[in-house]
């Protein structure tokens, strides 16, 4: 079986309890909102060489730069322009900036991501940017109740990453499953799975 990375996902919760989890030993922590991350990461400055920083929400053009220069991973990229961007602002004393192309796998008209049919295109495209290194994909599926029905995306993720390698691209990484679907995920192959309520505790009650 494949071996998978935890994402602790601390959206809305504190710089505390990023520090205590990475007092307990976890080291790659997920953001969705860039300033939020900024502020936190400001106040974990002390622990900048062992925490890696990973953007899993929207990126919007206005903020490329200043998520070049502090996160370490974005698996949001679903446009070439934001790509381009972030390859360009990248310093070149840092390691390249991994990222995922974020895919629309249950095509749902609402969501971001980039169409299954667009994604050959721009993976060729984005893994010849100098800034960057391509390692994957990235989905949210739409939820699902059962086991069975959770696997189905997944799956189409799964069979889209094995294609694009098929065609030549070297990617090692699916970031797929949160606390809802995580064994689904994983049982079709997540090498990353990003999960926030079932370490932290439900977000509802820490925004009161
Ligand atoms: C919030 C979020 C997660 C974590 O969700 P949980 O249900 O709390 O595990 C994972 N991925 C993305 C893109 C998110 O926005």
């Amino acid at each position: 079986m494949q071996s998978v990375t935890l994402l602790a996902v601390t959206k809305t919760f504190d710089a505390q309890a990023v520090r205590d989890a990475h007092a307990a030993g976890q080291r790659a922590f997920g953001e969705n909102y860039v300033q939020e991350a900024l502020e936190k990461m400001q106040s974990l400055a002390d622990l900048r060489g062992s925490i890696e920083w990973h953007l899993i929400g929207p990126l919007q053009s206005n903020k490329t730069r200043v998520v070049a220069a502090s996160f370490d991973w974005v698996h949001t990229i679903d446009r070439l322009k934001i790509a381009e961007r972030l390859s360009a602002q990248r310093d070149a004393g840092l390691p390249p900036l991994q990222v995922c192309l974020q895919v629309n796998i249950s095509g749902e008209a609402s969501k971001s991501g980039v169409a299954p049919a667009d994604v050959p295109a721009l993976a060729r495209s984005v893994a010849a940017l100098p800034g960057l290194h391509l390692r994957g994909l990235m989905a949210v599926p739409e939820p699902q109740g059962d086991f069975a029905a959770q696997r189905r995306p997944h799956r189409a993720l799964a069979r889209l990453l094995f294609d694009l390698n098929a065609s030549g691209l070297a990617l090692d990484t699916l970031s797929m499953g949160m606390s809802a679907d995580l064994e689904a995920a994983i049982a079709e192959g997540a090498t990353l799975v990003r999960v926030g309520s079932a370490i932290f505790g439900s977000r509802a009650r820490q925004q009161g």
